[in-house]
């Protein structure tokens, strides 16, 4: 059985594959190796949010991909595939770090989980325009957040609540 997954890609720090966007290139090319991919988002530039010192602007997209093992499984996967792509995790970490590549579960399916290691929906998905705005690029009728009626009003009035722009696909949010 394959369940709907949406996964969060970011990347802001070149690897020995290239910049940003051939991180997030290979990324794509891995996990289209592993499972089905279903929609792919335009790329959005973002200003880092919350971050003390000075950083490079994110790259981040939003793909739907249909898996077919457990929730845990796939964020295995997405984590070996950070590796890959040589994702460092600095011990101190204070805020957002600058990263390689980032990929987040960000919704599996119905599915709820509350883990340190593996919280669905994605615990800080709803609060990020870099997330909601190329989610609902991509969102179907037949798309699901667990508990949500009308998925996509939800959506949009969890980005309406927040304070950004966007101009020329780089989104700016002030909180
Ligand atoms: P990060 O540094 O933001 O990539 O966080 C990675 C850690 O968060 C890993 O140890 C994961 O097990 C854990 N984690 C919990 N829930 C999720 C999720 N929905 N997506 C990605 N990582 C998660």
């Amino acid at each position: 059985m394959f369940t709907p997954a949406f996964i969060g890609l970011s990347a802001n720090l070149p690897s020995s594959y290239g910049p940003p966007e051939k991180n997030l290139d290979m990324a794509l090319k891995i996990l289209g190796e592993k499972s089905k991919i279903a929609a792919v988002s335009p790329r959005y530039l973002t200003s880092p949010l919350g971050v003390k010192e000075q950083m490079p602007d994110f790259l981040n997209q939003v793909i739907k991909i249909y898996w077919a093992d457990t929730a845990r499984g796939l964020l295995d996967m997405l984590l070996e595939t950070e590796n890959r792509l040589e994702r460092v995790r600095p011990g101190d970490k204070d805020g957002p770090a600058a990263r390689t590549i980032d990929l987040d579960l960000l919704l599996f399916g119905k599915e709820i989980w509350n883990l340190p290691e593996l919280t669905v929906p994605h615990p800080r998905m709803f609060g990020r325009a870099f997330v909601l705005v190329p989610l609902l690029d991509i969102w179907s009728e037949d798309d699901e957040i667990p508990g949500q009626g009308r998925a996509a009003e939800f959506l949009q009035n969890a980005l309406n609540a927040l304070t950004w722009s966007l101009d020329n696909r780089y989104i700016v949010q002030d909180n």
